[in-house]
Parts: structure tokens; sequence; C-alpha cells
């Protein structure tokens, strides 16, 4: 009895030991994860107490949390990768940094129950953005804006409303019986080959719609015009003609390349190098789409022109001399200079940090206003770094007053100060085409503004919603 005992007695030890480890680890990670959970919630009491929660409100598309389902569960605070959108207060989630959204989406998918939607900001916001119906119609019937126009940013955003807006399209033709297009209307006219466009072509290769693209500069859009090597930050997306795209980090040239290999294989035919001036709809429900080139006729017209725009200019004397640029693409082409960045945003800051690094460079950094307010977290932490370490020096409450050949003159808090200077860069934000739109009839305002997930999304809420009400 004893024999057979005593390794029972030593198994039992063993398994208690093995199972007093597993709960340890499963306790330690799980008062970490709470630690996390309890550090957000007190950050936004803190900013409660202040009087601060939504004063630094939403600019642009935000989630709005439906108060009465949401459970308090966290879900949706954890996936942000901007950091601290939303935070707990009271058992249920709440915007304190409504600014820092910039459209991921996570939390809408994230939430068990359904209670986020994404939707713009206040009627005031929707008032300078153009009208869309939650199909992306303008108030031109026939005439659909995707992509950052419409006001949300972001690659996946784009992504998915491109291939949604084809899919609208392809529907409402098949449902009224349409025959395809003959040799001189096209089914649908796609302005601009950036994400939203190149997605919108793609789908519309794959439902055999006869299409045609035109881009006044070069397929890619804004994802073309990032500085080299830059790091795109993306979510999963459904991308069409390829299927799944799981990554969530890759270099500006993979994703080009990427979408270049598709594109090649899908037989995409775009006209690039010409510019769409203006569009007007006939009385047979057919538009025409006049470019810098000639003109064309469609059933249907899907603008994906970005909100980038032209670049906001300073208007001060010189700035039309050569060594001003809106834009950085290759930041080591410059060594040995003297460079000026205005501007207080995050391409602002990246464009002085990547500047900065560069041998023998030596960056002023000139903001109007008294602090970075608008900025993401990992670049109010890098920036600090670079001011420590020398590469970037930051003027705040300035700006150039006159540019010169060698110089810039700075308005600093009313005095100005003369520095040398080889370059200068300007990133003050871009003017959006919104007389375009206007012209070509399409109004703007706060009225059914709400942007929803993207279609997948909204079906895994729905079947959430039945699993949790069954
Ligand atoms: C510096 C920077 C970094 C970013 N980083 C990221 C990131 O890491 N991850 C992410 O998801 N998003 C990022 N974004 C946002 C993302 O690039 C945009 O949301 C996305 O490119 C929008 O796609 P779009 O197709 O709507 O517009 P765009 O990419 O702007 O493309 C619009 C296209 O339309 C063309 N066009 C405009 N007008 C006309 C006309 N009249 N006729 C013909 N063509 C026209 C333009 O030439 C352009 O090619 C970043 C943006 C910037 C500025």
């Amino acid at each position: 009895m004893d024999q057979g005992g005593i390794p029972s007695v030593f198994n039992m030890v063993e398994t208690l030991i093995t199972w007093g480890l597993a709960a340890l680890v499963l306790g330690s990670s799980m008062a970490f994860y709470l630690r996390g959970l309890k550090k957000r919630d007190v950050r936004a009491k803190a900013a409660a107490e202040k009087g601060q929660l939504y004063s630094e409100g939403p600019k642009a598309q935000h989630p709005r949390i439906d108060v009465t389902y949401c459970i308090g569960c966290q879900s949706c605070t954890m996936v942000c990768p901007e950091g601290d959108v939303l935070a707990m207060l009271g058992g249920k989630a709440v915007i304190v940094n409504g600014y820092k959204c910039i459209g991921h989406g996570l939390c809408t998918e994230a939430c068990p129950v359904g209670a986020i939607k994404l939707v713009m900001a206040t009627p005031s916001m929707g008032a300078d953005m153009p009208y869309l119906s939650t199909e992306y119609e303008t108030s031109v019937p026939g005439m659909f804006i995707i992509g950052e126009l419409g006001g949300l940013a972001l690659i996946k955003n784009a992504v998915n409303q491109g291939r949604d807006c084809m899919d609208t399209i392809t529907a409402r033709m098949k449902a009224a019986g349409v025959a395809p297009a003959g040799q001189d209307v096209f089914d649908v006219l796609i302005v601009g080959a950036g994400p939203a466009g190149i997605s919108a072509s793609l789908r519309a290769i794959q439902n055999k719609l006869s299409y045609l693209t035109i881009e006044r500069d070069e397929v890619g859009g804004t994802v073309s015009k990032y500085p080299r090597q830059k790091l795109v930050m993306t979510s999963p997306v459904e991308f069409p003609m390829y299927g799944k795209f799981n990554k969530t980090e890759l270099s500006k040239e993979d994703l080009l390349k990427l979408w270049s290999t598709i594109l090649k294989r899908a037989d995409f035919k775009v006209r690039s190098g010409e510019s769409v001036d203006s569009i007007s709809k006939g009385e047979d429900g057919v538009f025409t789409v006049t470019t810098s080139k000639g003109q064309h006729r469609s059933r249907h017209v899907v603008l994906a022109l970005g909100r980038t725009g032209t670049p906001r200019k300073l208007g001060v004397k010189g700035e039309e001399l050569g060594k001003v640029m809106y834009r950085l693409i290759e930041a080591d082409h410059y060594i040995n200079k003297q460079i000026l960045v205005v501007g207080g945003g995050d391409s602002a800051i990246e464009a002085a940090m990547g500047l900065g690094h560069q041998r023998g460079n030596t960056v002023t950094l000139s903001y109007r206003k008294d602090a970075f307010s608008r900025i993401k977290e990992r670049n109010v932490k890098r920036i600090d770094e670079c001011i420590r370490n020398g590469k970037v020096q930051v003027i705040f409450n300035s700006q150039p007053v006159e540019i010169r050949e060698q110089s810039v003159l700075l308005d600093v808090g009313g005095e100005v100060r003369e520095i040398p200077n080889d370059y200068v860069w300007v990133f003050a934000g871009g003017i959006p085409p919104n007389d375009f739109l206007k012209k070509i009839g399409v109004s703007f305002g706060a009225q059914d503004i709400t942007l929803e997930a993207s279609k997948e999304a909204r079906l895994e809420i729905a079947a959430k919603k039945q699993m949790n009400t069954a």
C-alpha cells in the first residue's frame, strides 16, 4: 500500500505545483491586463474631473456610443491603435480624445453588442463635407464619392468603400435590367487612382462592368507621395481580385508593388496624366466628363479624388522660390543643409525628424501655436527625443514672414529673426476640391452623414447581435 501510495503522493504534489504555477501565470497576466484597463479608466476620470472630457473633441469621423447598449466590456478601449480615443467612465465607454480618431473602426468591429458606429463630427463639420447617402451616393443621382473625399481617412476604408460602391452600382444595374453599355458609353467612370479608385476599378473588372479610370498624376494616389520607405499601417482588408490582405505593416514601396502586380494581372487600364475638369448630366441620364484631354460618357461616375487637393500656401513674400516645397519624399537627398519646416501636424513633425537625422543638417521647425496639440502619441515621444538630441529645434509662436534666397525671416512672438536657410518645407494642409464638387452640383451639409463600418463588419455585428438576443 505504502509502495503504491508514495508515487501517488508525488503525483499529487506534482499536479498541485503545475496547477499552482499555471494559476500564477494566468493571475499575473490577468492582473497586468486589468492594470492596463484601470490606467485608461483613471485617465478618463482625471480628464473628466479637470473638465477635459470632450474638450479635445472630434474633428472628423469618431465613434458614437449608444450607452443603452454598452455593456462596459472594454473591448473598444483596448483595440484602438491610436491609444486613448475612448476610455471607460462609470462602466460605459466614453470619448476622451475624439480628435485622435482617424477612422480605423476597430472599436465598431470589436463591440460585441454593436453599440458603436463611426459617424462624422458636428453639424458644422458636416457643412464642410459633401452630402452622401449610406451607399456613398451624392445629391446627384448616379454620382458617388468614395475614400477620403467622403470624410473617412485610411487605406482600408478607401478600399472597403471602393469595393462596396461598385457592388451597389452592379446590383442597381442588374435590378433595373440595364444592358451592358455600348462602345461610346461606359457603365462607370472612376476619377482618381488612389486606394479607393484602385479598389473600385478592380471590382468593376471583377463585376464585368465597362469602366474607365482617369488619374491626373500617378497610380497609388497619396500613398505614392509618402516619404520613401514610410511604414504603412493598415488593417486586414478584402482586396478585390486578390482576396484577404492580412498584413498590418509594410513599406510604402511594398504596398505599391503589390498593387501594381494585382493591377497587371487584372489588365487594369488607366488614363494617367489626365485631369477631370467638369462633369455634367444630360437629359438621357448619361454623364459627360470633360478632361484635360477630351470628353467621355458614362452612366455612373465615382469620384475618388482624396482630400489632399492642392497644398495650402503661406502667402508670404518669396514663397514662389524653387527651394520652397510642400511634400517630402526622399529625406536622404538633403544633407549638410539649413532647413526650415513649417507646421505643427504629424506630416511636419515627421518631415522635420526625417531631415534632422540626415548628416550635417540643421533643422528648425516653426509652428504658429504654443504647443503641439493634435499629433500622434508616438510622434510626441519621438519629437521630444529629437529636440533633446539636437536633431530638431522647435520654435513655437512663430511664422515665416519672408523667404529669401539664403535666409528666412521668422516672426517669433512679434520679433523678427533672420535665420540662414537652404530649403523650406511647408505642411499647412491641403485645400480639398470642394469648389470643384460644388461646380458639378454636389450638395454639402449634415444630412445623412452616418458612416458605418464596412459591409463585412456590419454583417458581423448583425450576426453578433442576433446571437446575443437568441
Ligand atoms: C503622410 C501621410 C501618411 C499616411 N499614412 C497612412 C497609413 O499609414 N495608413 C493608412 O491607412 N492611411 C494613411 N494615410 C491616409 C491615406 O493615405 C489616405 O486615407 C488614402 O490615401 C485615401 O485614399 P483615396 O483613394 O481616397 O485618395 P488619394 O490616395 O488621395 O487618391 C486620390 C487620387 O485622385 C487623383 N485626383 C484628384 N483630383 C483629380 C482630378 N480632378 N482628375 C483626376 N484625378 C484626380 C489624385 O491625383 C490621387 O491620385 C496617410 C496620409 C498621409 C498624408
